[in-house]
């Protein structure tokens, strides 16, 4: 098997005091998750409404489970019971229906907003435009069953290490700026998700205080 451990503490041991792993088991199977379970890993994250659905029912239940990917709003209510947080919002609407699902289930559902800050077309995220526009819409603030807890986002997919960094520091920039414009008396929005397997190093180095690294920990996925 992949030495899921080994890889595990080499990468725990990379990461600076206050960045936190966020495992992304995505198409790996238990046996992989309960390894890292065992070396004491208990975030893991995934992007799959039934993959995480199956993983969730038969793993420990201490395990906080992070949905990371595109969310459609009709998945929510699969998720709303048990997820942890929802890394990935990026619509009014999404963002709406999670607060009813939680409603439903009498919780409150911390999240992240997705941004947008990568030169490609096809990736998620609000562009940072329509994310202060959210916020200074204010709507949101009805919403007492979800929990904004900071600003998660990709970088462009390039080996042009200087490009990647541009990126996470507008991103920590954006934290920065709406931070102070809506959320100074909210200690929770402390949150900024960035860093995958290929650009880690350089987020811890941008203010990330959660990095989510599947491939790096489980190896390649076959899909
Ligand atoms: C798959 C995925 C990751 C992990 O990517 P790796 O390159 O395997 O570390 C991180 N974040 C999101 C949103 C993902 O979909």
């Amino acid at each position: 098997m992949y030495d899921v451990k080994g890889n595990l503490r080499q990468v725990l041991g990379q990461l600076p005091q206050g960045v936190r792993l966020v495992a992304i088991s995505k198409y790996h199977p238990n046996e992989f998750i309960e390894a890292a379970y065992e070396e004491g890993q208990r975030v893991f994250g995934e992007s799959h409404e039934q993959e995480l659905r199956l993983k969730h029912e038969s793993l420990p239940k201490d395990i906080e489970w992070h949905f990371i990917g595109h969310l459609q709003t009709n998945k929510v209510k699969y998720i709303a019971p048990y997820v942890t947080m929802i890394e990935a919002v990026d619509s009014l609407k999404l963002l709406k229906e999670i607060d009813k699902q939680a409603t439903k289930c009498g919780r409150v559902i911390d999240v992240l907003l997705e941004l947008h800050i990568a030169e490609e077309s096809t990736k998620y995220g609000l562009r940072l435009d329509d994310c202060r526009q959210l916020l200074a819409d204010g709507e949101w603030r009805e919403l007492k069953h979800v929990r904004i807890c900071g600003l998660m986002m990709m970088a462009s997919l390039t080996d042009d290490c200087e490009q990647i960094r541009q990126e996470f520091m507008t991103a920590a920039g954006f934290f920065d700026e709406v931070k102070q414009q809506f959320f100074a008396d909210a200690p929770w929005f402390c949150e900024r998700s960035w860093g995958m397997s290929d650009d880690y190093n350089i987020a811890v180095g941008c203010r990330s205080t959660m990095v989510r690294i599947g491939t790096m920990i489980f190896g390649p996925r076959i899909y």
